[in-house]
């Protein structure tokens, strides 16, 4: 049986049945090849990024373009004229398109949000009226859900649906920063039918009439995606139009998110390859001193750490993104309803979805801003392309719910797992923990990767246990400690996926010069978790200031996160000197 979502926690994973970058097979990589091409053709000559408040008819074109490659149907059945690709794959396109400056947010939101509502909600009707248009692109698509007063607390929407006599709605309200909005033909509007308490989802074609757009917002980045204000006045939507259940949109919008957040972490990953590549190539060039600036160190620790990370959320990425179609194949097996089947096993890592949205958007935060100071006064100017990617970057840590509300939602979504629907028995893996207490608390041996992993997570489920007790419902309250333990959560998620990635590899006995970097990178991963676990896990007992039990907690804290024994700086210069001598990110 395949793990459920969020059992790393408490579980632990055979390395063979995971899936790692390196199996990709042809067809996967043509699929990465045929996008590269598109993007260096269609985008990379252009002297400057589009301008969405110009460029408009332009960025529509190139979707009708990547639509002639079979780029807009990916994940739509080939029945209503799509490829039906699994869901790794689309992950891997995601992570392809990212070097296609804004034009990534565009496709993004016409194969991902725009779309997916219908493929995953949709009668038979609807997807056969409406996916055929959106593979070929002749519907461009958008998803209208966020509104002036209503960004993260998205169910608390005015927008408005009323009955007609004829019992068909008229759609009222106003929606904001919708990406695609400037030429889109259909939109997934959330609105509350009457006086619902929760929101419906209704597919809104603009030809109904009632709609106007506001101006291309100016924005800090992605210039070249259109983001607008659409104002519905009164616009007409017949009955057959309404997506899923009526209150049910709600949930359609939370569950859409998986795979937007997954997805989106799929293509900050495409995004930090190409910062760190142009970075390499950078410092590869640029000589100051009589040298190449790639052999200072100080540079060498920025390229060694960027490499780090991507390699760290690569892995965790394609292992969540397998798991989601194994589950979906499990499902089917089973007999659920087929309209189910992807959306639930979406839903069933939710956890790792939240996770990967974070981590991943702030590992391409680094690196564009890392990348920018590998250019100097050259990353400062537009000229060099560099800037775009640091402006670019800012936004994927708010959109798919802000990092922090992602952070909340991976605790929170543990804790429903635990206490509510108690798919997750962490109670019972609590209670095995004070006999390895014990046995941790003996004189220091050397634990291998696999053990001090363990030890991760029995610090974490000691501490999420004891704040737990303490505070009970009011932890919900606490944000920063709550911060800090989806912090660890994702810590323990990112480098066991690291280290049961390299043990597939060994396994394999693949001996080779990149194994051996990938092992470089894994005892780097774990020297630094090592610390993050220990400094975050440290903060959260010391805002437990009436707690008694303190000193134990602190003692328990360091014996799990014992130091790793390496020297970080000899390892990081080393995988740094590995991508120099090939002059880019290889992998
Ligand atoms: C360029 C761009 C494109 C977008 N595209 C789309 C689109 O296509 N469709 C769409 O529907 N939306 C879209 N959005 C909207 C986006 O999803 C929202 O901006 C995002 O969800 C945050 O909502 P908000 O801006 O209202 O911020 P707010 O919700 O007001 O948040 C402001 C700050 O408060 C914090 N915060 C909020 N609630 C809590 C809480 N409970 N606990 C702790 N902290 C909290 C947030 O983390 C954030 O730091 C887009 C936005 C941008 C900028």
């Amino acid at each position: 049986m395949l793990s459920k979502g969020g059992s790393f926690l408490i579980e632990e994973t055979d390395p063979n049945s995971i899936f790692i970058a390196e199996e990709w097979n042809e067809e996967q990589v043509m699929l990465k090849e045929m996008v590269h091409d598109f993007l260096t053709t269609e985008l990379h000559h252009l002297p400057s990024e589009p301008d969405a408040s110009k460029d408009l008819q332009f960025i529509s074109g190139l979707l009708e373009k990547s639509a002639e490659l079979g780029l807009c149907g990916l994940g739509i059945k080939k029945e209503y004229g799509g490829l039906d690709l699994d869901f790794n794959t689309g992950l891997l396109f995601s992570e392809a398109v990212a070097p296609g400056f804004s034009f990534a947010t565009t496709i993004g939101a016409q194969t991902s949000i725009g779309s997916l509502p219908i493929v995953y909600y949709g009668t038979k009707e609807q997807k056969e009226k409406y996916l055929p248009k959106i593979a070929t692109a002749e519907y461009k698509a958008s998803y209208a859900l966020t509104e002036p007063e209503s960004g993260s607390d998205a169910n608390s929407g005015k927008t408005k649906a009323t009955f007609t006599e004829k019992g068909d709605y008229l759609i009222n309200g106003q929606k904001m920063w919708i990406t695609n909005g400037g030429f889109a033909d259909i939109f997934i509007v959330f609105a509350k039918i009457e006086d619902d308490d929760n929101l419906s989802a209704f597919i809104v074609e603009k030809t109904f009439g009632g709609i106007t757009l506001g101006e291309e917002e100016k924005k800090l980045g992605i210039k070249g995606s259109s983001t607008v204000q659409v104002f519905f006045n009164d616009c007409p939507v017949p009955k057959d139009n309404l997506l899923g259940d009526r209150q049910g949109g709600f949930k359609i919008a939370l569950n859409i998110l998986n795979s937007g957040r997954i997805k989106l972490a799929a293509s900050t990953n495409g995004g930090s390859k190409y910062a760190l590549s142009k970075g390499i190539q950078y410092a590869i060039e640029r000589k100051q001193f009589d040298k190449s600036i790639a052999e200072f160190t100080a540079m060498q620790f920025k390229i060694g750490e960027m490499a780090r990370l991507i390699f760290s959320s690569e892995s965790a990425l394609y292992r969540t993104g397998k798991n989601i179609d194994l589950k979906e194949q499990e499902l089917i097996k089973n007999g659920s309803p087929e309209n189910e089947t992807k959306i639930n096993a979406l839903r069933e890592y939710a956890i790792e979805c939240a996770i990967l949205k974070v981590y991943c958007s702030e590992t391409l935060d680094y690196c564009v801003d890392e990348t920018l100071q590998i250019y100097g006064g050259m990353g400062y100017s537009v000229e060099a392309g560099v800037e775009m990617g640091y402006r670019d970057a800012r936004i994927t840590r708010i959109y798919e719910g802000t990092n922090e509300i992602n952070r909340m939602l991976t605790f929170a979504e543990l804790m429903k797992r635990a206490f509510k629907s108690k798919e997750l028995d962490l109670v019972k893996a609590g209670k095995k923990i004070p006999l390895k207490l014990i046995k941790s608390l003996l004189p220091f041996q050397n634990p291998t990767i696999c053990k001090r992993i363990e030890m991760f997570k029995d610090l974490f489920l000691i501490l999420s246990g004891h704040t737990g007790k303490l505070l009970g419902l009011k932890l919900a309250e606490e944000q920063e400690i709550v911060m800090d333990l989806a912090d660890i959560l994702s810590e323990i998620f990112i480098i066991e996926s690291v280290y049961l990635r390299v043990q597939k590899l060994t396994n394999q006995k693949s001996s080779s010069k990149e194994l051996s970097i990938k092992k470089d990178i894994l005892d780097l991963q774990l020297y630094m978790c090592t610390n993050t676990i220990r400094e975050k896990s440290m903060t959260i007992i010391d805002s437990l200031a009436s707690n008694k039990n303190k000193r134990f907690l602190k003692l328990f804290s360091k014996r799990l996160t014992q130091s790793f024994d390496i020297n970080p700086t000899f390892k990081r210069r080393k995988i740094a000197k590995y991508f120099i001598e090939k002059g880019e990110y290889s992998w």
